[in-house]
């Protein structure tokens, strides 16, 4: 995807975008190129990938949940930033907080969000199965692309969202992990409101935005380990 069909698609979205954003875009395009040759942060390296399954993707989220105003998100298994650092570029009042396992994915962001300027961010290098319990009952949403199972996100994802709050699971096809899913759906007292179905311009795969709503406080027990999530189900 060229920056000139870029601008076109993602304001079809209905998101502005400014001569600021496209410098913020081009400067985190030049440092994932950069950092890939050292870490392997990512299989997508031409520049119109960068911008079609990573820049443009991460923006589809919009279709799901409007991010005006600062609310609270955490991208769990961010990775190279995706789809975190994008919606804050766009969305700047966000109050992100970016979570992945790999300490070189976190040391890249580390080095993304001083160069890009971005305010209030926060790094977690950590499992989302052993995050600190302050951040229990703390986001208004929780997103996830590209990271586990739905039925394994869920676990890992409702125990951090306000009750009210709404899991972004961006998905490629979704139909059999929401099938899988209504077990553990039940457990943690959470409900699928939507799944918004469209293809990405261009090459035409398959995405989908499953969203989840967290109804009431969740057990304590939850999350679980992770062997214990993959044994149990
Ligand atoms: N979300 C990014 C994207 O779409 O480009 C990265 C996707 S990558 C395939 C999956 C990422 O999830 C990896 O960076 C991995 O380290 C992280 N991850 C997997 N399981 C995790 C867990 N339980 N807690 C935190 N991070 C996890």
């Amino acid at each position: 995807m060229n920056i000139e069909t870029f601008i076109k698609e993602v304001e079809k979205l209905n998101i502005t975008v400014t001569k600021e954003n496209l410098a913020s875009l081009a400067k985190y395009k030049d440092l994932l190129i950069e950092y890939n040759k050292k870490f392997n942060l990512t299989a997508i390296k031409s520049d119109e990938e960068i911008y079609l399954k990573h820049f443009y993707d991460s923006l589809t989220l919009i279709k799901a949940y409007s991010l005006n105003g600062n609310l609270k998100l955490l991208d769990i298994g961010t990775g190279a930033g995706f789809p975190g650092i994008v919606l804050k570029i766009f969305y700047p009042d966000l109050e992100l907080t970016l979570l992945d396992s790999n300490h070189k994915k976190i040391a890249f962001l580390e080095v993304v969000i001083k160069e890009l300027n971005l305010k209030n961010v926060t790094c977690i290098n950590s499992r989302a199965e052993s995050l600190p319990e302050s951040y229990r009952e703390y986001f208004d949403i929780v997103t996830s692309r590209a990271v586990a199972h739905l039925r394994i996100l869920l676990e890992l994802s409702i125990p951090y969202l306000k009750v009210g709050g709404h899991l972004i699971a961006m998905k490629g096809l979704s139909e059999e992990e929401i099938k899988e899913s209504a077990k553990i759906l039940e457990k943690l007292d959470s409900t699928i409101v939507d799944t918004i179905k469209f293809n990405l311009p261009i090459e035409g795969s398959n995405r989908s935005l499953v969203i989840v709503q967290k109804n009431k406080k969740t057990k304590e027990i939850y999350p679980r380990s992770y062997d214990k999530i993959m044994k149990n189900r």
